[in-house]
């Protein structure tokens, strides 16, 4: 931490280098230090609780994919894990490497929100804790200050009865999305929520989606799906182009009609 924050020195957390490295060699970005965080503990550890489970910054998308960690999401960690990018990525890059670089095509920043997940956030100063929809300010920029790291994810454990559906369209494996949206719903805790995201800015969490589902979640939703309603959610965003507003309605119906299915 002393490293990161020290005055007037531009210093930057280097964790799997899949989003870092390709830009250092850029020079898009240029650092004065980098501070390798991977093999502090902390940062690797899980922890699991009654309500929630604790997921280090530094645990890799491969350690998610390949259930490593305890599941607290029904399955939906390790099906976003497995289609990101190429097993060598998913090897390195890591859940906080990904959200602290929110991309808004990146699947972390629209697949933790959905399931309602919070960042835990370390500094000098503290430790503070905020939702992970509020992490990601909009494309590449976050609510995080100069001296903050991520240092977990805490994500509330779904209960046995939850359902789920995620979508996300690329052209081909390995290529970020062009559209992402998932449905999650869970009786127990009355949860619903739909993301939709790769939208070039901070995704679109709805808290309460039942409206955009005729009030109901069931088996034919995808059906009732109020294509206006997204629509609007979508221009709110300035999400204009009638090819991205489609292909997100489009994720969204599929993700509904995953769910329901379930
Ligand atoms: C070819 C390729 C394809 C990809 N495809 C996808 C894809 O389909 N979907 C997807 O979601 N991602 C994709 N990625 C991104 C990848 O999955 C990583 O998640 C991402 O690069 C960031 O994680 P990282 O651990 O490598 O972070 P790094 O590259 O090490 O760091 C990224 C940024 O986050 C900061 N940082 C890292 N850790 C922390 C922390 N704990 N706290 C605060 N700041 C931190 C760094 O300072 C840096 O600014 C792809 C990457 C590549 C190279």
């Amino acid at each position: 931490m002393t490293l990161l924050g020290e005055e007037g020195v531009f210093a930057k957390p280097l964790a799997g280098s899949q989003s870092l490295g390709p830009m250092l060699n850029l020079r898009i970005a240029q650092p004065d230090r980098l501070v390798d965080i991977t093999s502090i503990s902390e940062l690797n550890s899980v922890s699991d609780n009654r309500d929630f489970v604790d997921i280090g910054a530094c645990v890799t998308h491969a350690d998610v994919e390949d259930g490593r960690i305890v599941d607290a999401s029904m399955g939906l960690l390790a099906f976003v894990a497995r289609k990101i990018a190429y097993r060598a990525v998913r090897n390195r890059g890591t859940i906080g490497g990904s959200l602290a670089h929110s991309d808004p095509a990146a699947d972390w920043v629209s697949a933790l929100p959905l399931l309602g997940a919070k960042a835990l956030v370390v500094s000098p100063k503290g430790e503070r804790v905020l939702p992970v929809k509020s992490l990601m300010v909009s494309s590449f920029v976050t609510a995080l200050e100069r001296d903050e790291i991520i240092r977990a994810v805490r994500v509330p454990k779904a209960s046995p009865s939850a359902r789920w559906g995620f979508t996300k369209f690329n052209r081909k494996a390995g290529e970020f999305a062009h559209a992402i949206a998932g449905v999650f719903h869970d009786p127990e805790t009355a949860d619903f929520r739909v993301v939709i995201g790769a939208i070039e800015t901070a995704p679109i969490v709805v808290e309460d989606a039942s409206f955009l589902f005729g009030g109901r979640f069931d088996s034919d939703m995808h059906e009732r799906l109020d294509d206006n309603a997204v629509l609007m959610l979508l221009k709110e965003k300035n999400v204009d182009d009638v090819y991205v507003q489609q292909l997100a309605i489009t994720a969204l119906r599929r993700a509904a009609k995953q769910a329901g299915m379930k």
